[in-house]
């Protein structure tokens, strides 16, 4: 706006030294006017006295008045400058005397006649009255080229003037708009930036919102378990209680829960939860398995850092992962919690540590029930042998019986008969026959496995569970407990007592039975036929 006035008002003020510039240029041409004039009469003034011709005359008349109007319209065209006003008025005072002169030849000729007139040119007064006319037309000719000169540097100033508030006045506004324009880019940037960082950190609280609730969640998963797990009256109901609570922890996750056989040298999967991302054995030794050499947890992670366990399948996915927790109390390796999930289904490290935490809980529980189990194993053994009774053997059959049926295992059922006791009693005392039936006992403990179980069904009857044996195994077993017992010497008393020999039946599952009456009624009436066979001998079911 500023620009725009400054930039109009200098072009009004070069317009006016223009003007001033035209102004002179008219000055200077009346001059002219003003001379040529002077010079028409005195030509016409001249032909006319030579020639005397009126028409001459005439334009001699004509020109005269011409020479006052052009002096006088010199006077006004200067009257702003006082100076070359007077310079004016003296180009018209000499301008008329020269004119004057011109009458009085005229007048000389027409009075005196020609002579006279030539003589009175010959003074020279014309000339002088002429030169005096031009010096005076050259002063003010001089002074006007110099006011041109003046107004032509004032009008040249004011152009450059005008053309610099021009660039100056549309540079200017350029450069603040391109200021203007960064500004706003650079207000606009951080602007932006401002918002991504709003929007970065309303991420994060609503992450740290949904860890927290998932936290809390968890926090109460796990109370409950705490609480239930107290509860439970043995280890398939921990077992199954665990399963539940990783799968709801882990809703994508899923795995098993082993136990570790008494043997201590195979871990048995005792209950599968949720959807595993890959498969695990469920029957291993526990070299198998890197958290239960290493006694800590073990855990792979997504892209495979981290050993994979034997018992692991092949991965089938990239972003798998896999969680061994060792259960352990007091010393004692008692079993495996094992899960395998996928990253992509948004399991995260506090996940991991509550599955630990359970693991830890779970291995407390399973001391506590083993500890519970030894006690109550304990009322369940007989005194005399050390041998299991015949209500562990029931209770234990049909479990171990569903769960080789589960994974589609034999089991064999054994029933031993000591032959001829009643007589070896009568022969030997009652208390040596107790000795007989103790190490007969030993005998059972010594020929069969951890996982075996050997009890004493009344008497001089014992039975044996085989579990995960075919006829095949348990045929030659039998064999070799025969044979032991058969080659026994026991020192009572001094007395060397024996030998005597058992009848041993067997009955075995699948094929002689699918319930635990089925298969010791079997195993029994192998056991009668042989006896009847004649003793001392194993005789397999028929049924
Ligand atoms: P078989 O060859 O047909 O089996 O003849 P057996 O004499 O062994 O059979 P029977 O059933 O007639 O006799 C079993 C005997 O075992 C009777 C009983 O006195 C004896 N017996 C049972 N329990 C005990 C025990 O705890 N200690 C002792 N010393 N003897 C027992
Ligand atoms: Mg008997
Ligand atoms: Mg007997």
């Amino acid at each position: 706006m500023g620009v725009g006035a400054a930039a109009i008002w200098g072009l009004v003020q070069f317009s006016r030294s223009e003007r001033w510039v035209e102004h002179t240029y008219e000055v200077l041409a009346q001059i002219e006017r003003v001379e040529a004039e002077v010079r028409r009469a005195e030509s016409e003034a001249r032909a006319y006295r030579l020639t005397s011709d009126p028409a001459h005359y005439a334009q001699y008349l004509a020109a005269a008045p011409l020479v006052r109007q052009r002096a006088d319209a010199l006077v006004a065209l200067v009257a702003d400058n006082p100076a070359q006003t007077s310079r004016a008025h003296d180009i018209g005072t000499r301008a008329r005397l020269r004119l004057r002169e011109l009458e009085s030849l005229i007048q000389l000729q027409r009075t005196h006649g020609a002579e006279a007139a030539i003589a009175a040119t010959r003074s020279g007064e014309g000339a002088r009255l002429m030169q005096a006319l031009i010096e005076a037309e050259s002063a003010m000719r001089d002074a006007e080229s110099e006011l041109l000169r003046e107004r032509k540097q004032a009008s040249d100033a004011r152009a450059r003037w005008v053309i610099g508030i021009v660039v100056v006045g549309t540079l200017l506004p350029i450069a603040l708009l391109g200021l203007l324009m960064a500004g706003l880019s650079r207000e606009n940037r951080r602007v932006r930036e401002l918002e991504r960082e709003a929007r970065e950190a309303m991420i994060e609280l609503e992450r740290i919102a949904v860890r927290r609730d998932r936290l809390s969640e968890q926090r109460r998963i796990l109370g409950t378990y705490t609480g239930l797990l107290q509860s439970c009256q043995n280890l398939g109901e921990a077992m199954a209680l665990t399963g539940r609570v990783v799968d709801e922890l882990l809703p994508d996750a899923g795995g098993r829960c082993y136990v570790m056989r008494a043997s201590q040298n195979l871990v048995e999967s005792a209950g599968t939860f949720g959807s595993p991302a890959t498969p695990s054995e469920d029957l291993m030794p526990p070299e198998h398995c890197w958290a239960l050499r290493r006694g800590q947890v073990h855990r792979t992670d997504t892209g495979h850092t981290g050993l994979r366990c034997a018992h692991v399948g092949p991965t089938a996915h990239s972003d798998e992962w896999t969680l061994c927790v060792p259960l352990a109390a007091h010393g004692t390796t008692l079993g495996l919690l094992h899960v395998s999930g996928r990253a992509s289904t948004g399991s995260d490290e506090a996940q991991a540590d509550a599955v630990e935490s359970i693991g830890e809980q779970l291995s407390q529980t399973m001391a506590n029930l083993q500890l519970r189990e030894s006690l109550r194993v304990q009322s369940l053994r007989d005194p005399l042998t050390q041998l299991y009774n015949r209500r562990y053997l029931e209770e234990n059959l049909f479990r171990e019986l569903q769960r080789c049926e589960r994974r589609g295992l034999p089991l064999t059922v054994m029933m031993l008969d000591v032959d001829h006791f009643k007589r070896f009693n009568d022969e030997n005392g009652h208390a040596a026959g107790d000795a007989l039936l103790a190490r007969v006992g030993e005998v059972l403990v010594d020929l069969t496995r951890g996982e075996d179980i050997a009890c004493r069904y009344g008497g001089e009857e014992f039975t044996i569970i085989l579990p995960e044996a075919n006829l095949e195994v348990a045929t030659r077993r039998a064999e070799e407990i025969r044979a032991a017992i058969g080659s026994l010497s026991v020192i009572h008393m001094r007395r060397v007592l024996g030998p005597v020999t058992v009848s041993i039946g067997v009955a075995c599952f699948p094929e002689h039975g699918g319930s635990p009456e089925r298969l010791l009624a079997a195993a029994d009436s192998a056991l009668y036929r042989a006896k009847g066979h004649g003793r001392n001998r194993v005789v397999i079911s028929a049924a």
